[in-house]
């Protein structure tokens, strides 16, 4: 059976379009309320230490939720935005069709899954670079 990674059908790409606009719309509330969360955690003054620290790890958190939902976001963007120019499902760095399973696990991938584990390799190092230069 070599049909399993046969070419995305315009139904599948508009059920997978659907997919991503939900889930942008999600994000984008997600977004907001964190926003708020922000907001609230940043003019509370801190009554005592306790607080002080609680506080602080709200913010961390806070700011990572936050940099996470953005960084989805543009993904979804991007997926959107290949479905407009009839890229979607094809691996951005070799132009070979992603499979399926992995789509449907997360619907904003740009890369197959060889691909991507080249990258996150390749961006592991990089960071490595950023730190040394930074010092
Ligand atoms: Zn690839």
């Amino acid at each position: 059976m070599e049909r399993t990674s046969k070419k995305l059908t315009r139904t599948d790409v508009q059920n997978f379009k659907l997919r991503l606009e939900a889930e942008r719309q999600e994000t984008v509330r997600l977004l907001a309320e964190l926003e708020q969360e922000r907001r609230l955690v940043t003019h509370d003054g801190p009554e005592d230490a306790g607080d002080a620290s609680v506080t602080t790890l709200a913010r961390e958190s806070l700011f990572e939720r936050t940099s996470q939902k953005n960084r989805q976001l543009s993904r979804i963007n991007i997926a959107l935005r290949r479905i407009g120019s009839g890229q979607f499902g094809v691996c951005s760095e070799c132009g070979e069709p992603i499979n399926r399973k992995r789509l449907e696990a997360m619907p904003w991938t740009t890369y197959c899954l060889q691909c991507q584990e080249e990258l996150e390799r390749a961006h592991t190092s990089q960071r490595f670079v950023g730190v040394e230069l930074q010092e």
